[in-house]
C-alpha cells in the first residue's frame, strides 16, 4: 500500500488550477468582476478533485499511467474556448466557457478513478478497459471533430453548421466526404485509427495493472463515493443537466436539437392556419411607402430611466427631452408579464397572453398581422439564435420576410449600434414593418456599450450600478439614432420601445418572484403629426391612456391598435391605443399570472 503524499497532491492541484484558470481568464473576453472571482472559486475544487484519485493510489497524476486521462481533460478544458476565442474575440463582446474548463478538469477524476478501481482483477478488468477506451475514444473524438471543423471552414462550429449535420442524411455525408481533398481525409482516417489503436493498447496495459490494491481503505471509500457522484453530476441526461450537457459544443448540439422539434410544431400549426388569419386595416390612408418599428429592448428598468422618474441621474437624456413632446406618449406605469425574456416575448409578441387560454404554437404573431396588412416585415437582432433564452423568439422572427442576427455576420461588432447599419440598408420603397431586437442591458453590463459611450463611473472600473447606467444611456443614444434616422429617411408613421422586463443591477437575478423591482418596464409610443391627424382617436386613445396600467404581454394589441387592425384575432379591449382599453392597477397580472400588480406597493420608491 503506497502512502498519499500530501504535498505533491497540493502542488499538482495548485498547478492544474494555476493553468486552467489563466487560461479561462485570458479566453474570457468582457468577463466582469463578479464572474472572474465567482469562476476563481469554483475551479478550486475543480483541480483539487482532478489530482485526487492519482494521488489517493500513491501517484503523481503526471506520471504517464494517466496520460490519457489527462489529456483528454485539458482538451476538452481548451479546445472549444479557444476556437471560440480565435474566431470570436473580434467581434463578440462578452463570452465564457467555464463549463468545459469546469468538465475538462473533473473528467480528469472520473477516467483515472475508473482507471484505478477497475485494474488488476483479470477478465473483468479487460471489459473495464475495453469500457474507459471507448468513452476516452468518444470524448476525443468530438475534440478532433472540432479541430477538423476548424481546419476546414477557418470557422469554430455554429449553430447553422450544427443544423446542417444534423438535417444532412448519411448518404449525403458520404457524399460530402468524398468531396473533401483526399490529403485531408487520409490524415483524418490515420490519426482516428492510430488514436483508437493507442487508447485501447494504452488501457489494456495499464488496467492489468494492480493499481487499486494500492489504495488504503480510506483511500478506496472516498475514490467509490468519488466516482458514484462524479458519475452523476458529469453524465445526468437532459433536462437535468449534468456538467457534460452544459459545455460549449453539447448545449449547442442540445439547442439545435431543441428548436428543430420545436421549429416544427410551430411552424406545422403556423403554415396550415395562416390562410384562416383575416386583417383588414385602413393604414393606406397614410402617406405611402412608410414604416413602422417596434423595438424590444432588454432588461430595461422603467424605474432607472430618468424619463420615467425623477432620478438625479440622468440616464436617457434623449426621451427625457421628449417625455412631454405631443409626439411622444410615455407610459409611466408599464410591467412586463415575467422577468425572463422567453416566457415574456412569447406573449408579448403574439395573441397569447396571461389572460387567456392559449398556446405559443397556436397563436398568431404580430408579424403574421403586419403582414396580412400588405407590410414588408424586417427583424434585426443583436440577441441569440438558439436555446432556451432565444428559439420562440426566434421562430417568430423567422417568419418575418426578412430576418438577420448579428452574430451571422462575422465582421459585426456586437453592439447595438450594429442594428443601425441593418435599419440604413432597408430600402424605402415599401411600406415596411420593422423589429428591432436590442441587446440593451443584457448582463453583462460593460459589454453593452463601447468605452467611449461610459457616461458615468470610470470606462475601465467594473461598478454594477455605473455600468448599467451606461447601457441604459448607450440604449437611449440607440433609440434616438432609430428615431431621428427613420423619421428623416423612412416615413416613420409610428414607433414603439418595450423592454422584456427590467434589471435591479446590485442584486443577483433569480429564477423565482422576488419583488417587482426587475419588473417594471420602459414603453413609449411615437406617432408622426400626420397619423395623429388621420387617425386621433389612436392619438387621444393614448394620451388618454399614458398613466393607466400595462403589462407587457399586451404588446400585440397595442401594435394591432396601431396598425388600425379589424380582425377576428385582435380583441381592441386589450389595446392600450384604444379608448377601449379594459385593463387597469386592480386587474393586471405579472408573474405570469400568479400575482396582481396591486401588490406592487413600492412602485413610488422606485426599488
Ligand atoms: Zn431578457
Amino acid at each position: 500500500m503506497s502512502q498519499f503524499d500530501f504535498q505533491s497532491y497540493l502542488c499538482t492541484s495548485l498547478v492544474l488550477y494555476i493553468f486552467s484558470y489563466v487560461s479561462y481568464y485570458l479566453l474570457s473576453p468582457g468577463i466582469g468582476n463578479k464572474e472572474k472571482f465567482l469562476q476563481m472559486r469554483r475551479f478550486l475544487p475543480c483541480a483539487l478533485v482532478a489530482a485526487l484519485p492519482a494521488s489517493l493510489a500513491g501517484f503523481n497524476l503526471f506520471s504517464s499511467i494517466f496520460f490519457l486521462p489527462l489529456t483528454t481533460g485539458l482538451l476538452w478544458c481548451f479546445t472549444f474556448p479557444a476556437l471560440y476565442y480565435i474566431n470570436k474575440h473580434k467581434t463578440t463582446t462578452f463570452f465564457t466557457w467555464h463549463f468545459d474548463f469546469a468538465f475538462g478538469l473533473y473528467i480528469i477524476a472520473w477516467l483515472s478513478s475508473l482507471e484505478i478501481l477497475f485494474s488488476g482483477h483479470g477478465f473483468i478488468s479487460y471489459f473495464w478497459a475495453i469500457l474507459v477506451s471507448i468513452t476516452e475514444f468518444f470524448l476525443l473524438l468530438i475534440v478532433l471533430f472540432e479541430l477538423f471543423y476548424y481546419i476546414i471552414y477557418q470557422t469554430v462550429i455554429s449553430e447553422n453548421g450544427l443544423m446542417v449535420l444534423i438535417e444532412t442524411h448519411m448518404l449525403e455525408v458520404k457524399e460530402y466526404l468524398t468531396g473533401l481533398p483526399i490529403t485531408l481525409v487520409l490524415a483524418a482516417s490515420i490519426i482516428v485509427t492510430g488514436m483508437l489503436t493507442y487508447i485501447f493498447y494504452f488501457n489494456l496495459i495499464i488496467m492489468a495493472l494492480p493499481l487499486m490494491s494500492k489504495l488504503s481503505n480510506t483511500g478506496l471509500v472516498i475514490m467509490i463515493i468519488l466516482l458514484c457522484y462524479l458519475t452523476f453530476y458529469l453524465w445526468r441526461p437532459v433536462p437535468e443537466k449534468g456538467l457534460f450537457a452544459r459545455t460549449g459544443l453539447i448545449e449547442l448540439y442540445i439547442d439545435v436539437k431543441n428548436y428543430i422539434s420545436s421549429a416544427s410544431l410551430y411552424k406545422e400549426h403556423h403554415l396550415s392556419h395562416l390562410k384562416e388569419l383575416s386583417v383588414s386595416t385602413n393604414m393606406n390612408k397614410l402617406s405611402s411607402p412608410h414604416t413602422i418599428i417596434l423595438v424590444i429592448g432588454e432588461s430595461a428598468s422603467r424605474t432607472l430611466m430618468s424619463a420615467f422618474t425623477t432620478l438625479k441621474v440622468n440616464t436617457t437624456p434623449w426621451l427625457k427631452e421628449h417625455a412631454t413632446d405631443e409626439d411622444f406618449f410615455l407610459f409611466s406605469h408599464a410591467y412586463t408579464c415575467w422577468g425572463q425574456t422567453v416566457p415574456s416575448l412569447e406573449r408579448a409578441l403574439t395573441e397569447f397572453n396571461q389572460y387567456n387560454d392559449k398556446t405559443f404554437n397556436k397563436s398568431f404573431s404580430i408579424i403574421d398581422i403586419a403582414k396580412k396588412a400588405g407590410y414588408t416585415t424586417w427583424w434585426y437582432s443583436n440577441q441569440g439564435y438558439l436555446g432556451s433564452s432565444a428559439t420562440p423568439v426566434t421562430l417568430v422572427a423567422q417568419s418575418s420576410d426578412i430576418s438577420r442576427w448579428t452574430l451571422q455576420d462575422a465582421n459585426v461588432k456586437q453592439y447595438d449600434s450594429a442594428l443601425l447599419d441593418y435599419l440604413k440598408k432597408i430600402p424605402t420603397n415599401r411600406n415596411n414593418f420593422i423589429v428591432l431586437h436590442l441587446k440593451g442591458s443584457h448582463y453583462n453590463y460593460q459589454s453593452r456599450y463601447p468605452k467611449s459611450f461610459a457616461k458615468f463611473g470610470n470606462p475601465s472600473k467594473y461598478n454594477v450600478v455605473d455600468n448599467y447606467n451606461n447601457s441604459i444611456c448607450y440604449t437611449d443614444y440607440i433609440l434616438q439614432e432609430i428615431q431621428q434616422y427613420a423619421a428623416e429617411n423612412m416615413n416613420l408613421h409610428s414607433m414603439v420601445y418595450f423592454s422584456d422586463h427590467g434589471d435591479v443591477p446590485n442584486r443577483r437575478r433569480q429564477p423565482d418572484f422576488s419583488g417587482f423591482g426587475g419588473l417594471r418596464i420602459p414603453l413609449f409610443v411615437y406617432l408622426s403629426a400626420e397619423y395623429k391627424k388621420m387617425f386621433p382617436d389612436t392619438a387621444r386613445a393614448l394620451r388618454n391612456n399614458t398613466d393607466k396600467y400595462f403589462t407587457n404581454d399586451l404588446i400585440y394589441e397595442l401594435m394591432c391598435g396601431l396598425l388600425q387592425v379589424k380582425s377576428g384575432n385582435y380583441d381592441s379591449k386589450n389595446s392600450i391605443a384604444t379608448e377601449d382599453y379594459k385593463w387597469s392597477r386592480e386587474t393586471l397580472r405579472t408573474n405570469l399570472g400568479k400575482t396582481l400588480l396591486t401588490e406592487d406597493t413600492t412602485e413610488d420608491n422606485k426599488v
